[in-house]
């Protein structure tokens, strides 16, 4: 991999906490893949994140096994390790200390304004949040602005943070000269995917996911159980098709444009089950995760590819961070 600078460049990644999803996928990893031959590419484990709700020694002890699975995920979606960096945040110390620099150039309202905050607290029932949960965007700002990344593919959630990610970088330009780019967020094709629930957004800390590692008989399962139409009794009864996650999902994996207008066209007028439509939304994710499949098998049983993936991305943007140091010091004359 070629730095310095070569391309413009991406920054984005995931807390290991849980694997990934359709969600994931339509939010952000269907830009990665697309984008990663266009940009320098640096996918973060955010692992230092998931202190912010999860400190306990059962989870951060198991932190570096879901860090592993989390490559095997992008690894089957499709991004090559061979063009992109994938490191864990943890292996970079130096974002730790920019991101105490960054953190006296945001207010404390600023940050408690944030809505993920809110929405954090209420879905975990966390009643005071940690300091560290309050500048969660702040360490955030800090990932993106060390590699002075110019675009960042999030789902419609992080948008928010992005935000504030520009906010620090304008400050910082502002108050000792120009360091860093103010970066673009990149929402999704689908910016929030629901669950499979019909409740909430897909997440890992809900339960409502369809995982990209799902084999096909879950797939079947958990299309069998999806919400659907709750006012619809009988096949014969019209139903809404607007907002519907079972056709909300076939927009989205289902490369068969003309069966969904069928489907569509029928289960407005009463005219077909739910039995029928989920039949075939299952078969459509299944195809859909046929390759990604292919491609865990591949390389799932080689550990040590993903150890070097992790150990050598780690290695490469700390590297890279350091030198963002050295230049956020000199700028401010600290050196
Ligand atoms: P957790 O429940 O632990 O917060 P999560 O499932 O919400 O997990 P994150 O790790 O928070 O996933 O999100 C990683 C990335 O995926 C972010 O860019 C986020 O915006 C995006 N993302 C997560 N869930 C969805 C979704 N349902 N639709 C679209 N994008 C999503
Ligand atoms: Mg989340």
């Amino acid at each position: 991999m070629t730095f310095p600078k070569s391309k413009p460049r991406i920054l984005t990644g995931d807390r290991p906490t849980g694997p990934l999803h359709l969600g994931h996928y339509v939010g952000t990893l269907a830009n990665r893949v697309r984008l990663q031959s266009d940009y320098d590419c640096f996918f973060i484990i955010a692992d230092l994140h998931t202190l912010t709700t999860a400190p306990t020694k059962d989870r951060t002890s198991t932190i570096s096994l879901r860090a592993r699975g989390l490559v095997l995920d992008y690894l089957s979606v499709g991004i090559d390790p061979s063009r992109c960096v994938i490191y864990q945040q943890s292996q970079v110390p130096q974002v730790a200390y920019l991101s105490l620099i960054f953190s006296m150039l945001v207010s404390v309202p600023r940050c408690q304004r944030v809505p993920t905050l809110k929405e954090v607290m209420h879905d975990l029932n966390i009643e005071k949040p940690s300091l560290g949960l309050l500048t969660y965007p702040v360490l955030q700002a800090a990932d993106i602005l060390m590699v002075k990344a110019n675009l960042v593919p999030v789902g419609k959630d992080q948008e928010s943070h992005i935000e504030v990610t520009r906010e620090i970088a304008d400050t910082f330009n502002k108050l000792y000269g120009e360091v860093f780019p103010v970066p673009e967020a990149l929402i999704g094709h689908i910016p929030s995917l629901v669950g499979t629930d019909g409740q909430a957004k897909m997440s890992k800390s809900v339960g409502n996911c369809i995982y990209l590692s799902d084999d096909e008989a879950t797939v079947n399962q958990k299309v069998k159980d999806m919400y659907t139409d709750p006012n619809r009794i009988r096949a014969t009864d019209p139903g809404k098709v607007e907002g519907n996650p079972v056709f909300i999902y076939h927009d989205a994996f289902n490369d068969n444009k003309a069966e969904i207008a069928d489907l569509k066209d029928r289960y407005l007028h009463g005219r077909v089950g739910d039995v029928e439509v989920k039949d075939k939304l299952a078969l459509a994710i299944n195809k859909f995760l046929t390759p990604i499949r292919d491609r865990r098998a591949r390389y799932q049983n080689q550990p040590a590819l993903i150890e070097d993936i992790i150990s050598s991305g780690s290695v490469t943007a700390a590297s890279v961070a350091q030198k963002t140091l050295n230049e956020v010091l000199a700028a401010m004359g600290i050196s």
